[in-house]
């Protein structure tokens, strides 16, 4: 891998050029509390600070709401419409959203790989950032804290700028076309960046292991301890919106009033929402509040042989998100516990 330092003298100039390479989305401060991404005007604006955002990075390549394709009934005439991608560039994803694409790329590229993401997968560049954790974090136990490719440049803060890992084709030719914005890395940087990496892993808050979690899931479904549990969720689906690896879809036909022209769209839906398992018939696969709630658990705990992973990344947004304040993490670790009791 090439490694490259930027000092932080030259880092607004690298995110002005970051422009030349597409519409560039980043982070920014919107209230006290919170973050989110947007187009950048200005590049001061760029919260580096920043752990999460209210919407995770995967709503540029999946988006709420898509126009799949359009018929006109009277011409019989079918049109697709494909919307223009144009090049843009993410910057400040941390290692766990990465890894969560990845994750998402298994699902929509793998055997039939889907259009409707490929092009937008295909448009955009991808800057990482180091980041610390905060007490929502655990990407640590999923072993998601670090991430070796399925970004195009990652910068990890030093004292006096960042070191940057390139990670693709497209990362050299950024590095290759500024050359006046890059130097060296030196011995100090080297130990720097250690140091940070040492740092980061003292922050983390939690210890234990996620090993057979799915298992342990299935096992308990029917335990008292979820009771509580269930009975506080509102089934508003925030924590699969906010989750980078949640992917559950719906699709809709829908005719213009005078019946003379339909559109297919598709949007987000969430496995939390009563009409996610109704079919046809009446029949629901998650008829009841505790399937649902326990759906989550079970599917973000399935593991992942593509990356060696769950489909869980552990950046906490589930729990951070919550308005009923239900704590995923101090969840599957109570589940886990009292299975080692029973167990033993
Ligand atoms: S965000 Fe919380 S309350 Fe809403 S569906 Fe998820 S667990 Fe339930
Ligand atoms: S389940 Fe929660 S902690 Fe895990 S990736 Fe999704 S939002 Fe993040």
């Amino acid at each position: 891998m090439r490694y490259v330092k930027i000092t932080n003298e030259k880092i607004y100039d690298f995110l002005e050029r970051l422009k030349n390479y597409g519409k560039l989305y980043a982070p920014v401060k919107i209230s006290d509390k919170f973050y989110d991404r947007k187009e950048i005007e200005d590049v001061r604006e760029i919260a580096f600070e920043y752990i999460r955002t209210l919407m995770p990075a995967k709503k540029y390549f999946v988006s709420p709401t898509e126009k799949m394709f359009e018929i006109d009934i009277e011409k019989g005439e079918y049109k697709e419409t494909l919307e223009n991608i144009e090049p843009f560039v993410i910057f400040g994803m941390h290692a766990c959203e990465i890894v969560g694409l990845r994750i998402l790329d298994g699902v929509y590229l793998d055997k039939y790989p889907d259009i409707y993401y490929k092009r937008k997968r295909d448009a955009g560049i991808i800057v990482g950032l180091s980041c610390l954790p905060d007490e929502y974090c655990f990407c640590n136990l999923t072993r998601t804290d670090f991430v070796d490719v399925g970004f195009d440049l990652f910068l990890h803060e030093l004292p006096d700028g960042y070191l940057v890992r390139v990670g693709s084709p497209n990362g050299h030719k950024i590095v290759d076309e500024n050359t006046d914005l890059f130097e060296e890395v030196d011995k100090n940087d080297i130990d720097a960046f250690r140091a940070f990496e040492e740092k980061r892993q003292e922050m983390f808050k939690w210890e234990g292991s996620f090993d057979n979690m799915r298992y342990i899931l299935e096992l308990t479904m029917e335990d008292e301890v979820w009771d509580e549990e269930v009975e506080k969720c509102f089934g508003c689906g925030n924590c699969t919106n906010t989750c980078p690896t949640c992917r559950c879809y719906d699709v809709q036909d829908i005719p213009d009033i005078d019946g003379k022209k339909a559109k297919r769209i598709r949007f987000w839906d969430s496995c939390q929402f009563r009409g996610h398992g109704l079919v046809a018939g009446g029949h629901n696969f998650r008829g009841t509040k505790r399937d649902r709630f326990l759906n989550r658990y079970i599917c973000k705990n399935a593991y992942f042989y593509g990356l060696g992973t769950s489909y869980c990344v552990g950046c906490g947004n589930c729990t951070y998100f919550c308005p009923a304040n239900i704590d995923y993490l101090k969840n599957l670790m109570k589940i886990r516990s009292m299975t080692e009791v029973k167990n033993g």
